[in-house]
């Protein structure tokens, strides 16, 4: 089932084709605007409107169309957040400093596999604290008619946290922590997480600011967990 990029209503079919270079846009019973506009566009555009956080560009990528590789998009997350953190622990900078009084064992372990295994729990538990307490919240609304499936939800953070990528520009410039590129990224991807998370949830924005908000408070604990509990097993 696919969705209008304009209101979010359960649409059938996004357009009729009469013939191979010829196909006729659907409009919305509710809206009566376009189905889906950017079906027509350039990949460019729909990119710009993605930057932009446009929820029609996120309700197109999202619901409309077919983004099998998304698990590759993971993986690529995964190495620039480990990468990241690889190089924050081989840093001796004042500023780094400043915050690994707030990470106790982080600056005893800089072993890229253990980095490696300690971003890939943390991640998974921020994806998993939030597919729960969302879950949660379509328990205590059962009326909520928004509700999606759980691998839907997974890949709007996927693609919500894409603004991670940003990430390679921030290691090739070298500034890597506390700096105002860094806050940048880190502000622009909760943006887009925000933007995604709505689009799929349709929650007020303060509910989801709250639930993402509680997901990267785990998510943080958990890298610091999985590290005592490597310790606790002596295997670091
Ligand atoms: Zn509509």
């Amino acid at each position: 089932m696919y969705r209008c990029v304009n209101c979010g209503t359960a649409i059938e079919e996004l357009y009729r084709r009469y013939s191979p270079n010829v196909l006729k846009l659907l409009k919305c019973e509710t809206c009566g605007l376009l189905a889906d506009k950017y079906i027509e566009y350039d990949p460019v555009i729909i990119l710009v409107d993605l930057i932009l956080l446009k929820k029609r560009a996120y309700r197109h990528l999202l619901y409309n169309c077919d983004i099998t590789p998304s698990w590759k998009l993971v993986i690529i997350l995964w190495l620039i957040e480990s990468f990241r953190n690889f190089l924050l622990c081989n840093n001796n900078k004042q500023y780094v400093q400043y915050w690994r009084l707030f990470q106790l064992n982080f600056d005893k372990h800089c072993s890229l596999y253990v980095i490696l295994f300690n971003t890939a729990f943390a991640l998974v538990t921020f994806v998993f604290t939030v597919v729960l307490f969302t879950k949660v919240r379509w328990y205590l609304y059962p009326n909520n008619s928004d509700k999606c499936s759980t691998t839907l939800l997974m890949k709007a953070l996927v693609i919500g946290g894409s603004g991670k990528l940003l990430g390679l520009l921030e290691i090739t410039w070298g500034h890597i922590f506390l700096t105002p590129h860094y806050l940048l990224i880190l502000g622009y991807t909760l943006l887009c997480l925000l933007t995604a998370y709505s689009v799929i949830t349709n929650n007020e924005k303060l509910e989801s600011m709250m639930i993402l908000g509680i997901g990267i408070v785990v998510y943080n604990c958990a890298y610091n967990f999985s590290l005592r509990i490597l310790e606790i097993l002596e295997l670091v």
